[in-house]
């Protein structure tokens, strides 16, 4: 049996019962066709179903959900070790991990039920037919249950479990974004719970998960707008003046006001949001060296964040150099600050990242130097420039004893050749051990607090003003304090 698309002709002048009849094999365009309708539809690794017949079968299952008087339920699966076994054993073993999963999740799913492939270890399950919620959380127990068990792939034998997410239709929303979304919240929950659970997105109201979703929701759409501010905290030598700046984001939040990076920098930094938001920052610090040098005023370093992720992949180097090129600025006005946790990922690509900055002349500071876990060896491993003292030890210095804290690291900076700066200076007191120790830079409240540009600009005039209470010398122009 074949395909065939037939045409049929009647011939002028000849007998009129005959007919031409031209049958012609399209067998391989139909082969093509249902090939296309399987790939739009279907997954090509686990051959499940994708998110576009995932969508088409909730409304049809909603349709029949509506006549029956039944109840839908969406649940939201994912690995809670996908990326270890990718990163462990590549990814032909990582995709074989999945194929065999997907067999076991849908080995234990009632025939009704829909197992999708939506994202690289994210799977959805659509629960039709249910008479109680109860019957959805037997389904969830037995898809958790399914994966505890070791999966043998070639010689190994792997394991990861699941969280998954569980919404309701209609408690939860009628469309399937909607349900979708909600399910992921309790997703979110179940992950915070330590994974291998399921959570409802009932569940997740109360544990500020859905303020991290709504965070990361409008972090989204700034990123397009570029709707954040830059503010700009001054870096003080011993005698106050004002030496150099650090560059710290803000968020206006819509509803919930000016963030501070304690309550965005996770949600942008799990969510890959960093990388835009980061590059923002860097182009937003430059243009603002370029601005202020065109109204006359000094050029100053400024020390940007970097987070670990944005080194992850990418060509971070690459971009900060071309961000430099655009807005003509030079590599000693620009600095950035890493934390101890990226220089312990070791990872030669985020090393090789940071030569290159080098090399372009950018400076490197570690910032909260000492609070992370961290290993000496890489000081003189790594092309460092800086280090930057945690105000956690400034602030601790006289109660709570971290002064030969201060000291030592100061002491360990000087002999291998770093400048320091010790963050967080808030009284006379602190300043003054702080200089006593031999730190070259200082920063704080005592000095300012983080501003935007347009109040930092009159400290940047040519003759290099002294911010807070003036030390014992009179011969410097003292600027009254900016608090
Ligand atoms: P950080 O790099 O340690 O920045 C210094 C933080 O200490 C700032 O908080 C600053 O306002 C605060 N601070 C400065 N002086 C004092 C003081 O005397 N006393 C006290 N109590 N605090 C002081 P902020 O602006 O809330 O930033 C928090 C953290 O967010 C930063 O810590 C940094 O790790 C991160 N961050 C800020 N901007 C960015 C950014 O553009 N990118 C990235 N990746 N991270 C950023
Ligand atoms: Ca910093
Ligand atoms: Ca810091």
């Amino acid at each position: 049996v074949f395909w065939v698309e037939v045409t049929c002709h009647s011939l002028s002048g000849s007998d009129p019962n005959m007919r031409l009849v031209v049958a012609k094999d399209v067998n391989e365009q139909m082969r093509l066709h249902s090939e296309m309708v399987r790939r739009a539809n279907y997954d090509s690794l686990t051959g499940l179903p994708n998110r576009s017949l995932l969508v088409d079968r909730f409304r049809q299952a909603v349709e029949r959900a509506l006549e029956a008087g039944q109840r839908l339920a969406v649940l939201a699966i994912d690995f809670d070790r996908f990326k270890q076994v990718n990163d462990t054993f590549g990814h032909q073993i990582g995709d074989e991990f999945l194929k065999s999963s997907a067999r076991k999740l849908l080995s234990v799913l009632p025939e009704c039920d829909t197992l999708a492939r939506v994202g690289g270890d994210e799977f959805v399950v659509l629960a039709d037919c249910l008479d109680s919620n109860e019957e959805c959380i037997e389904v969830a127990d037995r898809l958790i249950e399914a994966l505890n068990a070791p999966i043998p792939i070639q010689d190994l034998s792997l394991q990861s479990s699941i969280s998954v997410g569980i919404a309701f239709y209609p408690d939860h929303g009628t469309d399937f974004e909607e349900i979708h979304r909600r399910a992921d919240f309790g997703l979110y929950h179940a992950k915070r719970l330590g994974g291998g659970c399921w959570s409802s997105y009932s569940q997740s109201e109360t544990s500020g998960i859905q303020e991290a979703l709504e965070i990361e929701r409008s972090l989204r759409q700034a990123i397009e707008t570029g709707r954040f501010e830059l503010h700009y905290q001054p870096i003080c030598s011993a005698r106050k003046e004002v030496r150099e700046l650090e560059a710290l984001i803000r968020f206006p939040h819509p509803k919930l006001g000016l963030l501070l990076p304690d309550r965005f920098i996770s949600v942008a930094e799990e969510s890959g949001l960093i990388i835009p938001m980061g590059l923002w920052v860097l182009r937003e610090a430059c243009g603002q060296i370029k601005k202020w040098r065109e109204q006359g005023l000094r050029a100053i370093p400024i020390a940007v964040n970097v987070s670990a992720a944005q080194f992850r992949g990418g060509d971070l180097a690459g971009d900060i150099t071309a961000i430099m090129a655009e807005f003509e600025v030079q590599p000693e006005l620009l600095e950035i600050e890493l934390t101890e946790s990226l220089l312990m990922e070791n990872t030669e690509h985020s090393w090789q990242q940071l030569r290159l900055l080098k090399a372009a002349g950018v400076r490197i500071g570690v910032d909260d130097f000492g609070t992370g876990y961290s290993s000496l060896s890489y000081l003189h491993r790594l092309p460092l420039d800086r280090l930057k003292i945690d105000r956690s030890f400034v602030q601790e210095m006289t109660a709570g004893g971290t002064k030969p804290i201060v000291r030592a690291i100061v002491e360990l900076g000087k002999a291998l050749g770093l400048s320091m700066i010790a963050e967080g200076v808030e009284t006379e007191e602190q300043f003054r051990e702080i200089v006593g120790m031999g730190c070259d830079l200082l920063q704080g409240f005592l000095f300012s607090t983080p501003k935007p540009a347009e109040a930092i600009a009159h400290l940047l005039t040519r003759d290099s003003p002294v911010v807070g209470p003036i030390p014992n010398s009179q011969s410097v122009p003292i600027v009254e304090s900016l608090l």
